[in-house]
């Protein structure tokens, strides 16, 4: 019998999961079928309750509802936990389990497919919402140093005040970054949705650096800056796109899909 999967969010209709795990189910010959389900704002715990009711096994969770997932699940992963909320899941008996993938994807895509350590590299992360939040764990357990500028700089002090003790985490507002300089530089904003950039001072990167914005798609205003002002690498968020839904894929089928062709299809379409 077909698993159903599915994917909530509001909006969702520009969301590519449901062909990104159609090409997982594919190429590892697992029987399952996805779809995309706009939940209306107040209503994402009736609709998750409908999808119990109606026997799906489980559902990755998008924007605005990470949050209230999180707080739904009875069991929780440590990365869930950390980043206090989840973008995937499992639908066990009467209990609903918890993960959050989104750092995992980010990482996997940086490390492997970009080929970009982190250890020991000085990182700024720009923004401090939920994409931003979270992935501040996986960059500071990959041995980063990061540095979160916000525009609202309460809610930068707020993430790095989780690290107070560790040295390596700090918040700072957008004017402060004048004069300094990053191996990475990640655009967790929802500026590039908007065509926006946030206010960056030039020079702001080493030799070598990595310009990484989680927005996919197009070529966005931070990605053309970063170029402007000679960054080495310059990714979209497609890759993370992309290995976070494999390592949700993982959770609920115990098969891990080989992302690159997946990825390699997705970037020529
Ligand atoms: P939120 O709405 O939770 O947070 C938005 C953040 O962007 C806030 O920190 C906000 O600052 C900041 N911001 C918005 N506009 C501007 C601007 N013009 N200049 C400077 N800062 C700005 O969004 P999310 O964190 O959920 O998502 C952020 C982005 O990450 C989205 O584009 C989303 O598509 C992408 N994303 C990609 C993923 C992937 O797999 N590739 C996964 C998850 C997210 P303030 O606090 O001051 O309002």
């Amino acid at each position: 019998m077909t698993d159903k999967y599915a994917v909530i969010g509001n909006p969702i209709a520009h969301s590519k999961s449901p062909l990104i795990h159609r090409m997982f189910a594919e190429q590892t010959g697992q029987d399952i079928s996805y779809e995309k389900i706009e939940a209306p704002l107040d209503g994402f715990a009736t609709m998750v309750e409908r999808l119990r009711s109606e026997g799906y096994k489980g559902c990755n969770v998008t924007v605005p509802f990470k949050f209230e997932a999180f707080k739904m699940c009875v069991m929780q992963t440590g990365r869930a936990r950390e980043a206090r909320a989840a973008n995937t899941l499992l639908f066990r008996d009467s209990e609903i389990w918890g993960d959050n993938t989104d750092g995992a994807g980010l990482i996997t895509d940086i490390e492997q497919n970009l080929g970009f350590k982190l250890m020991f590299k000085d990182a700024l992360l720009m923004g401090a919402g939920g994409a931003a939040h979270g992935v501040v764990w996986p960059l500071f357990n990959a041995g980063a140093g990061i540095v979160i500028a916000n525009r609202t700089v309460e809610k930068a002090q707020h993430i790095a005040a989780e690290f107070e003790g560790a040295g390596t985490v700090f918040a700072r507002s957008y004017e402060e970054l004048a004069g300094k300089r990053f191996d990475l530089v990640i655009n967790a904003t929802s500026s590039s949705l908007a065509d926006a950039l946030p206010p960056l001072p030039d020079g702001l990167f080493k030799p070598g650096a990595l310009a990484y914005d989680m927005m996919y798609g197009r070529e966005t205003p931070f990605m053309k800056f970063a170029r402007e002002q000679g960054a080495a690498l310059v990714a979209d968020g497609l890759g993370m796109l992309v290995e976070q839904a494999a390592e949700s894929f993982y959770k609920w089928r115990d098969v891990r899909p080989d992302t690159r062709p997946i990825l390699e299809k997705l970037r020529q379409s």
